[in-house]
């Protein structure tokens, strides 16, 4: 597929409006559009990777970029505990091919 026809991309690229709750560099995160939790977040990398089955060594920083800032936003986010969530693959239940890390959680839990 090509990144332009990539829905995150066009997020990462202004061309599709999103609720952008933290972004650098590397990483963007926003709001997702059909929220499973109270707080639901995906922390997406900059770098259009289809899935974690994708991902090479050269990568290994941009793993912790996103793992770190889903640490980070779940704090300020008040949420003392949360889940992680990475879907691989169609069978895996991944829809968006653009790796991307779920937050959810409940700052009133
Ligand atoms: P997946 O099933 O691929 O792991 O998760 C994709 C997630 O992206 C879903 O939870 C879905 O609600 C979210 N999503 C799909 N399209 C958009 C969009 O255009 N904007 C936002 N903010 N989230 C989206
Ligand atoms: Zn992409």
């Amino acid at each position: 597929m090509d990144t332009k026809d990539c829905i995150f991309c066009k997020i990462i690229n202004n061309q599709t409006p999103s609720e952008i709750v933290y972004e650098d560099e590397k990483v963007i995160a926003f709001n997702d559009i059909y929220p499973k939790a109270p707080v639901h977040i995906l922390v997406v990398p900059k770098k259009h990777i289809i899935s974690l089955d994708h991902i090479e060594l050269e990568d290994k920083d941009l793993v912790w970029n996103l793992i770190s800032t889903a640490k980070k936003i779940a704090k300020d986010k008040n949420l003392s505990g949360y889940k992680l969530l990475i879907n691989i693959g169609r069978k895996g239940g991944q829809i968006v091919d653009h790796l991307h890390i779920h937050l959810m959680g409940d700052p009133n839990r």
